[in-house]
């Protein structure tokens, strides 16, 4: 099957829903298929315009979705829409629902020591059948002593939560001693956990759930600067286009 793609500021995008992009994970872990996905948002995109490296490693990911509104306005704008926010949140939620049902394996890496120690819990009571492969915060100084459990535990799905770009580099390098479903979920423990609130359908349905998440992180004010940055760089990639 040719998947096509969609074009963000030099990040290439695969064209899926929500729905179909966990069936075709679940079908690829069915197979032992070793993968890498990359949810990227516009923060991400813009990240990766500054740095050559870092987009090579995007675009050699298996998959790269829209997370976020921003994506799927931006493709838009450019005459090439995309069907769907394909969320990392909503990505590892469904794959771990599947997990769970399925007895599979589970790497959780990333956030902080209690973030890490919060979420054995949440996971245990949410999802008693899934296999916890093993778990470990985010801020090691050595990576030896995880690569090596990854490698003997074999799991179905690693999920790595040490944000952007750190995640994708550390995929991107020991992703071949596994082959699992390795995805990038930045913050997503810490709102399994709790710890930070989703937005509620009603801000999510009406485009503004980077102002409830505002709301909620001030300090994430800077970061959110990127938004209007990132539009204005595809309003130059569609000036670009006609000419
Ligand atoms: N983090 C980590 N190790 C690091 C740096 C960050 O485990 O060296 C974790 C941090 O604790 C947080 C996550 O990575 O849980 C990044 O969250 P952020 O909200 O920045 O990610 P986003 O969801 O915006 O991509």
């Amino acid at each position: 099957m040719t998947r096509s793609k969609v074009n963000i500021l030099g990040i290439e995008f695969d064209n899926f829903t929500q729905k179909e992009f966990v069936c075709q994970l679940i079908a690829d872990n069915r197979q032992h298929l070793n993968r890498f996905v990359v949810t990227a948002n516009p923060e991400i995109v813009l990240a990766a315009t500054r740095d050559p490296h870092y987009q090579q490693i995007i675009n050699h990911a298996d998959y790269v979705t829209a997370d976020g509104i921003g994506i799927v306005k931006g493709a838009k704008i450019l005459g090439t829409p995309l069907a769907e926010r394909v969320t990392g949140f909503d990505t590892m939620q469904a794959l771990l629902r599947s997990a769970n049902q399925n007895q599979k394996k589970v790497y959780f890496l990333g956030g902080k020591p209690a973030v890490i120690s919060a979420l054995k819990n949440v996971i245990k009571e949410k999802y008693p059948h899934l296999i916890i492969a093993g778990m470990h915060d985010g801020y090691f100084n050595d990576e030896e002593p995880i690569i090596h459990e990854i490698q003997q535990t074999q799991p179905d799905f690693v999920f790595v939560a040490l944000g952007f770009p750190k995640q994708d580099f550390f995929i991107a390098h020991h992703r071949s001693v596994a082959n699992s479903i390795w995805m990038g979920v930045g913050g997503s423990f810490d709102v399994l956990i709790g710890n930070v609130q989703r937005a509620p359908e009603f801000w999510i349905n009406h485009h503004i759930e980077w102002l409830f998440r505002l709301i909620q992180e001030p300090t994430r004010f800077k970061r959110m600067l990127a938004l209007p940055r990132y539009l204005f760089r595809v309003y130059q990639q569609k000036s670009k286009q006609k000419k």
